[in-house]
Formats: C-alpha cells, structure tokens, sequence
C-alpha cells in the first residue's frame, strides 16, 4: 500500500476505500436529520446556543418542543413555538420547528431522524440524560444521542431557573431572546 510524508516523522498509511466494508446505499442517499426535543418553556439563549451548534453538524435539525398538558407548562405549545420560530429567524442551515406529543422514537421514526441532539450542562444534567438516552434506545436502536456543551455562560442556564428570575421581577437580559423577555414582561403586568 502506497504510504506518504507529513511534515513531521508520522508516517501516515493511506487507506484504500475499496478495502472499507460496504456502506449501505441507504445511509449514503439519507441526509443527517437530527432531532432536538424540549420542553424549551420558555426557549433560553442556552438553547440557542446549542442549536447553532447542532446546525453546523447536521444536515437538518428539528427543533421540537414537547406538547404534553399534563406536565403544565408556563407559556402555551403556541407560545413556545412562537418564541423559537422568532429567535432562530436567520439562522444559517436547514432549520425546522415542530411539536410531538408521542414517544421521542416514535417521533425519529416518523421524521427519519437518526440522531436526537441533547445538552450537557452540570454534572447534574447527566444521570438523567443518561437513563433517557439508554431507554430511547431499548426501544428502538438506530439512532444515536448526540450531547453537547453550550458555551460557558451558559452552563448554569435552565428554563426554570429563567421562570423563577422572571416571575420576581429579575432582569433576563441575555439570557433569554428578546421576544421571551418581552412576553414575560407582558404576564407581569396583565
Ligand atoms: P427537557 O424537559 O426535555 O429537559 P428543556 O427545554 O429543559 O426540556 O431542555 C431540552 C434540552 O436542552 C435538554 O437536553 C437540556 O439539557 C438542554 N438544555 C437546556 N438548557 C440548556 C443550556 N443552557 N445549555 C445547553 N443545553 C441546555
């Protein structure tokens, strides 16, 4: 086998593809689509932050927020949807955002998505992930989890913590979009 020079003394072998085992058609002709499911109640620039991150990597994100009332959620499946469609407006790639209300693989399965998008903040963060990721997968296996670290000063930024400034009058400048921090402003004064 042909063998070439770096710079340095690593010798490099070239690999000769027609040796590789056989990528089936199918997983060359489908594009990367990757699915980032949330509550996003309300969307926060941490998750911003990953989402400019997973559009880098993936051919297609969905961004899906979760519609379950039982849960209660704080701002309506309408309005969370609302804020995402503002804040991601102009972002560069192939974007999309949905809404599921079934079972995550379910989801996958009808989106073809081969990878669901998470994000890893504190320690904190992964027992849960991890137990989620595990039993996504015991129900269906193709896919894969794919976690990611939001900038810094983001590490500490949840929703709820976002809820609870909010809900006493704190300043959320910057840590959340601006069509979120008006729509907080808007309850507390009705
Ligand atoms: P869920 O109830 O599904 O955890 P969230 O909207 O709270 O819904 O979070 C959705 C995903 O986004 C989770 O993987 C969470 O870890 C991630 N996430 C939330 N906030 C941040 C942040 N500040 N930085 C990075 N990832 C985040």
């Amino acid at each position: 086998m042909k063998r070439f020079g770096l710079k340095g003394k690593r010798k490099v072998e070239k690999v000769d593809i027609s040796e590789l085992q056989e990528i089936p058609a199918k997983v060359l002709r489908n594009k990367r689509i990757a699915v980032y499911p949330g509550a996003f109640d309300p969307v926060t620039n941490g998750h911003l932050d990953l989402i400019k991150r997973g559009l880098r990597l993936f051919d297609h994100l969905i961004v899906a927020a979760t519609n379950n009332p039982n849960k209660h959620p704080f701002f309506s499946i309408d309005e969370r949807l609302h804020f995402i469609h503002t804040a991601v407006n102009g972002l560069p790639g192939s974007l999309e955002v949905s809404t599921f209300d079934c079972l995550l693989v379910d989801y996958l399965k009808q989106t073809k998505a081969c990878v669901v998008l998470r994000g890893l903040r504190a320690i904190s963060d992964f027992e849960y992930e991890f137990q989620m990721a595990l039993m996504n997968r015991n129900l269906f296996e193709d896919f894969e989890t794919v976690f990611m670290m939001p900038s810094v000063e983001y590490a500490y930024l949840s929703s709820q913590l976002v809820r609870e400034v909010a809900s006493y009058g704190g300043d959320i400048t910057g840590l959340v979009p601006e069509v979120v921090r008006l729509a907080f402003q808007k309850r507390r004064s009705a």
